[in-house]
């Protein structure tokens, strides 16, 4: 028994039991990790919040000229998210992305011709002073959490989230609309905490002290935090995460995006629009705990019938062994320690010790 028989997790995956048919602990009954999720949400609760967005989406009109900030990665979800919003509800929408310096070309392609077909306007953010080469560079080599995926996607999330709100109130917009997946990010779960907006509270809490008193300047960081008097305004924004609460299959997403001619489908694999720096993550993750760091939100998307078992089954063998193996990937992972000024083999060597 190489992995659970229904939703993948590998036998060398933290706690995990099998039973004599195949069956892991985590589908047998609500493990831990589940039940402590704050994913974890009954239908009813799903309901409630599912109301709470179709009023807010009915209802939110802004003083000036939008109504609505959309996050776009290039990737499927967020671009689902852009079209249905401006189809189903016709808010002024205006779609935001941030340069983090290490989109792949494919994203940026999607995102061009995405906002065309679409028609919204759109925001290229690019932060100065290098602030994403010593944030990637610092998390890469300072790891907290428990894998890479934790330490170096979970601090570039915070900031991304930070310059949405900062951009939000500089053009007085009311709502955020940011395209998490079910299950990701495990520290939010529909919507933002007020009063982590307020406080400027942006950091999961193992990060804040690095994010603070790490490499960055009082300056780097005025770049991406919203201002200071965000708690003495009262058009602090709402974020909230509709793909948490609406009911899809990541199959219904891309055959809507084929038939609005939105994204093709040689361009909408998460494999070519994700963050290139997934490419190391993966790789030292792979080698350092001998899983995937995205297995444990695939397992819960597999139970609860949003993706399928067998495509992901194969895709999963292939990765593994590309991670294991660096094959197409090298020119790739060179590439990015030269930007970083960093040697993932060294980093390798510490965590594997
Ligand atoms: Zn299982």
């Amino acid at each position: 028994m190489s992995s659970c028989s229904i939703c993948l997790l590998p036998k060398n995956y933290p706690a995990i039991v099998f039973d004599e048919k195949g069956v892991c602990n985590y589908c047998r009954y609500q493990a831990e990790e589940t039940t402590k999720s704050v994913h974890a949400c009954s239908a009813e609760r799903r309901q409630v919040l599912r109301e709470d967005l179709e009023r807010t989406l009915r209802s939110t009109r802004g003083p000036k000229d939008y109504d609505v900030l959309i996050a776009l990665s290039g990737g499927k979800d967020s671009t689902y998210l852009l079209h249905r919003i401006k189809k189903e509800y016709g808010l002024r929408i205006l779609a935001v992305s941030v340069d983090t310096g290490f989109l792949s070309s494919v994203a940026i392609d999607n995102i061009k011709t995405i906002i065309q077909r679409i028609g919204v306007d759109h925001l290229f953010i690019t932060p100065g002073s290098g602030f994403f080469l010593k944030l990637y560079r610092h998390f890469f080599n300072h790891k907290i959490g428990k894998d890479f995926v934790h330490s170096v996607c979970y601090a570039c999330g915070c900031v991304i989230e930070a310059i949405a709100i900062k951009y939000a109130l500089q053009w007085e917009i009311p709502l955020i609309i940011q395209g998490y997946a079910r299950w990701q990010p495990d520290n939010i779960f529909y919507e933002m905490p007020r009063n982590e907006i307020v406080n400027r509270d942006y950091f999961i809490p193992t990060h804040k002290k690095e994010m603070l008193q790490g490499p960055f300047t009082e300056r780097d960081l005025e770049s991406v935090l919203p201002s200071p008097d965000i708690s003495f305004m009262d058009n602090v924004p709402r974020v909230l995460c509709p793909l948490h609460v609406w009911d899809y299959s990541v199959e219904d997403i891309r055959r809507t995006l084929q038939a609005e001619n939105l994204i093709v489908k040689s361009k909408s694999s998460t494999l070519k629009t994700n963050c290139l720096l997934n490419i190391p993550m993966l790789y030292l993750d792979y080698n350092i705990n001998g899983y995937n760091p995205y297995i444990f939100e695939l397992s819960c998307l597999i139970r609860e019938g949003h993706v399928k078992k067998e495509e992901w089954k194969n895709k999963m063998a292939i990765g593994n062994f590309l991670f294991k193996t660096r094959i197409f990937s090298l020119p790739i992972l060179k590439d990015i320690e030269k930007k970083l000024a960093i040697s993932f083999d060294d980093i390798l060597a510490i965590h594997k010790g």
